[in-house]
């Protein structure tokens, strides 16, 4: 196949690599795309390159670079898994298509490319770029991200995901509470309905309650980047047939989180909400975060934007969740969302990415760096 926009940066050819090796998860194989971006940063002259993974299967590239004086620790990350059904890069109206076009393949091609020039660059600036491209992000960051937190591995001062943001900087993030809800009734033959208790149609007023009475409490309040909080049933299990009474009943309930507010909190107030009706257990919490608006590495990020597309942009935040958190609440560090692509790019049949804005990137990130990697 003929090279299609070949760009100045690379980005376009990287992107198209890497989504040509695919990385679908479930079921979970990263090595394609692994070997794509290490093929490129084996080229940058002195850097350090290492394999964080915990699965033969799921490589996790942790890459270094120190600056010509000591300063500030710059963390980049980008995922490598997609959604399933890969499908392959093809370019059409100026823009890439393909599945990771936009989560996040374009981002992390984006970092990649923004890396080597970094390392270009070191000489005039102060300080650590760490690039980390991360299996397993889809399904929650299991074995990716968060087995870096784990192993004690993320520690810095800056964290820059590269979720697609259209380049707007997103310095926030809901976080969310996944529960099961247990209710309980008692069996009987579906004969004879009236000897027991049905736990599904317990259930299903415990739903409508949790809708009508519950659902408009929890809108009241909203926050300026990410929205209200809200609260959705996504699953239902009851029964084992037909004709028998079913005795239990599970409701698999979402809460999101608003910033500054904590997510064991939030569980409680379901469970008080819920009181005797059923028991609650918490499958998920994850944790929301906001990075301030005057946060040096909002005001750099803001600026680099501004440099770069022409003029500032208001500010945005994350309604889903995404690794940021692990660094954000997990390690603590200042972190913002900042990459080309759409949300509503993500997991879509038809993605893609315009390629202008993958581009764009480069300069961006290179630019944030620029400004962040001073000496203090
Ligand atoms: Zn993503």
């Amino acid at each position: 196949m003929p090279p299609s926009h070949p760009s100045s940066s690379g980005v376009t050819e990287l992107l198209r690599d890497l989504i040509r090796a695919a990385s679908p998860n479930p079921p979970g194989d990263e090595r394609a795309a692994a070997r794509v971006i290490l093929g490129f940063l084996e080229r940058i002259p002195d850097i350090e390159i290492e394999d964080a993974g915990v699965d033969p299967l799921r490589p996790m590239i942790v890459a270094r670079l120190r600056c010509a004086a000591p300063g500030p620790t710059l963390l980049l990350n980008g995922h490598m898994d997609t959604v399933p059904d890969p499908f392959g890069a093809k370019v059409a109206g100026g823009r890439m298509f393909g599945r990771g076009a936009s989560d996040m393949k374009s981002g992390l091609a984006g970092l990649v490319v923004a890396f080597g020039r970094i390392a270009e660059l070191r000489g005039e600036l102060a300080g650590t770029v760490e690039l980390h491209a991360v299996p397993d992000e889809e399904p929650g960051g299991h074995l990716g991200t968060e087995a870096l937190l784990r192993a004690g591995r993320i520690a810095g001062d800056y964290a820059v995901v590269a979720e697609p943001t259209g380049l707007s900087v997103f310095r926030a993030q809901k976080g969310n509470v996944f529960a099961d809800v247990t209710v309980r009734g008692r069996s009987a033959h579906g004969s004879m309905p009236w000897h027991g208790v049905n736990a599904a149609s317990l259930a299903a007023r415990l739903l409508v309650d949790l809708e009508d009475r519950l659902g408009p409490l929890l809108a009241e309040r909203s926050h300026p980047l990410v929205g209200p909080r809200s609260l959705n049933v996504g699953t239902i299990t009851a029964g084992t047939a037909t004709n028998v009474v079913p005795d239990r009943c599970v409701l698999g309930v979402d809460r999101r989180v608003l910033p500054g507010e904590s997510p064991r909190a939030a569980l409680e107030e379901l469970a008080a909400f819920i009181g005797d009706r059923g028991t609650v257990e918490a499958t998920h919490l994850g944790a929301p975060f906001e990075t301030p608006e005057d946060h040096p590495l909002v005001v750099a990020a803001q600026a680099a934007v501004a440099a770069v597309l022409g003029g500032p942009r208001p500010c945005g935040g994350l309604v889903g969740s995404s690794d940021a958190r692990f660094y954000a609440d997990g390690a603590g560090i200042p972190t913002i969302l900042l990459g080309p692509g759409a949300m509503d790019q993500a997991h879509v049949p038809d993605e893609s990415v315009p390629l202008e804005e993958a581009e764009a990137s480069v300069p961006v990130f290179v630019e944030l760096a620029r400004r962040l990697l001073v000496a203090g």
